[in-house]
């Protein structure tokens, strides 16, 4: 079964776990310092196609998260430097636990900026709290790929977004009654799924790529497939997004 982690610190974890050559993760970093650690964790050097023994499996994804802005702000030269080396972008986007309007509009600057330095090849993986509207606002004729990141509403978002948006679900999303009245609004062709470890745990453990699984088994309830087909179906919007929106 072929399964995708598009959003997970996979670098955080002490130890870092043994990921299935069957599972593909996109490793989230918050810095352009965090992003040239984890590529040297994972053995990977600047430009995508000289992987020095990096498993092609693994993915680090290039991100700036947007609090707190100001160390956004500083950190942007860099991060559009190291942009050309990756076609994965993670994690970016708004977040609105601020009440400072103007930081939430410097915020928003920033995200246009990385919006605007990004073409059809970028896999973007969107953190929206609180924001969510703006977000989907902006991402509106982006030509590459957009995941929004554990989505937690509004359902009038989902409902007027754009139908190109991808959405990665994860288990803390299965396991809330809210979180599955938005899924059952979205395109299900444009779902993906992720653990967001170590930050989402299962009992008392951090959740690792492994756990995918467990969302595949919730979609396939949702869908009411075997496992193998909502892991196919998956795989197959995985493949879409890497290939754009053509
Ligand atoms: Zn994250």
């Amino acid at each position: 079964m072929k399964l995708v982690d598009t959003h997970c610190h996979l670098h955080l974890f002490e130890p870092v776990p043994a990921v299935d050559p069957n599972t593909t993760v996109h490793v989230m970093t918050v810095n352009p310092d965090e992003f040239d650690a984890a590529r040297d964790l994972f053995g990977i050097e600047a430009g995508d196609a000289k992987r020095t023994g990096a498993p092609a499996n693994i993915q680090v994804a290039l991100g700036l998260f947007p609090e707190p802005v100001a160390a956004q702000e500083a950190a942007l030269p860099a991060f559009l430097e190291r942009l050309p080396d990756t076609r994965f972008v993670g994690e970016i986007g708004l977040d609105y636990v601020t009440e400072s309007e103007d930081e939430r509009a410097r915020q928003r600057r920033v995200l246009e900026t990385i919006l605007e330095a990004c073409g059809p090849q970028h896999v973007l993986s969107l953190h929206s709290r609180r924001a969510a509207a703006d977000t989907v606002a902006m991402l509106r004729g982006f030509p590459g790929s957009a995941i929004l990141h554990w989505f937690s509403g509004p359902a009038a978002v989902v409902e007027s977004a754009d139908p190109g948006l991808y959405w990665s679900l994860n288990t803390a999303m299965a396991r809330s009654d809210r979180s599955k009245k938005l899924i059952r609004l979205m395109n299900p062709e444009r779902i993906l799924t992720e653990t967001d470890g170590p930050y989402i745990t299962i009992g008392d453990r951090p959740a690792a790529p492994k756990d995918v699984r467990r969302v595949i088994d919730f979609l396939a309830r949702e869908w009411d497939v075997e496992a193998e087909e909502a892991a196919v179906r998956v795989w197959q919007n995985y493949q879409a997004a890497l290939g754009g929106n053509q």
